[in-house]
């Protein structure tokens, strides 16, 4: 029944999963100046290392007031005109905590396009990005020291994670809302699958139960552990229907959609993890 019901899916949806996303296009120093910008109050859109129609016209502005030429290009005088937050080209120096500008903000959307977003795009080296990194770090098999330098740095020119098992979609004819990837000034770790509350949510695919229980801004929360270190997450849940330490085959009904924690309605938040590293669950989906 659920084979059919995603077949079924608008022709739309499934174009829209072959479309390269955002991230494989984004310049994290584009993003390191869209925080720039934004903490100058003159950019608002969001945080995704594109330089589209709004970073453009923010870039004027910005030259516009630093009274240099208005044309839209990013070079040395505009940097300057970005003060000490521009100081700092990625790579010039070690980062570690209490750090912050450009760099660490370029840092920080790097560790997110790779699985380790660290909350809102602020370019300051606080205890988030401390944390983002050292799991980085201990992903690509570096030393977790929390200090970005040149290893972590060539780690990070790397691919982001691929995903090594495939997954079925968790709900019959499910409608795509938000995407992975830069949401606002923050990097959005799953996908949301709208639907009415009460809608059953199903397993993507065998495994174990490892959580299933409330967590903080997921709300209540359903992870599946499937083996060659990918996880499937069901945030916001309503109701959940499994155990921690069960094996369920997939298909099997996990819980109900629901907006609990961190959420304004109700969704399925869909979340896919590859040894801790977020990835983008549409390439694991049909
Ligand atoms: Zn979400």
């Amino acid at each position: 029944m659920r084979i059919r019901a995603f077949l079924a899916l608008p022709v739309v949806l499934a174009a829209a999963a072959l479309v390269p996303q955002a991230s494989a296009t984004a310049d994290p120093g584009v993003a390191a100046l869209q925080v720039g910008l934004h903490a100058r109050g003159l950019y608002k859109g969001p945080i995704d290392g594109i330089t589209g129609r709004a970073t453009q016209r923010a870039i004027r502005r910005l030259q516009a007031r630093a009274r240099i030429t208005v044309d839209g290009v990013v070079g040395p005088k505009t940097r300057r005109a970005l003060g000490r937050f521009a100081r700092h080209r990625l790579g010039t120096r070690p980062l570690r905590i209490g750090r912050a500008g450009w760099d660490v903000a370029s840092l920080q959307f790097q560790l997110a396009e790779h699985g380790f977003p660290s909350g809102t795009f602020d370019g300051i080296f606080g205890p988030h990005i401390d944390a983002a990194l050292r799991r980085f770090q201990e992903w690509a098999g570096l030393k977790t020291d929390g200090v970005a330098g040149p290893a972590t740095l060539g780690a990070l020119t790397r691919p982001p994670p691929t995903i090594p098992l495939r997954l079925a979609w968790p709900m019959t004819a499910p409608v795509l809302g938000d995407r992975f990837g830069p949401r606002g000034d923050r990097w959005h770790s799953g996908i949301d699958l709208p639907a009415p509350m009460g809608t059953p949510v199903y397993a993507a695919r065998a495994g174990e139960v490892v959580w299933a229980g409330w967590h903080g801004a997921y709300g209540f929360l359903v992870a599946v552990a499937h083996g060659h270190g990918e996880r499937s997450m069901y945030a916001h849940l309503s109701r959940i229907d499994v155990r921690v330490g069960v094996r369920i085959g997939r298909g099997v009904r996990v819980g109900l959609v629901g907006a609990t924690g961190d959420a304004t309605g109700p969704h399925l938040h869909f979340e896919v993890r590859v040894r801790g590293a977020c990835v983008n669950p549409l390439r694991a989906l049909p």
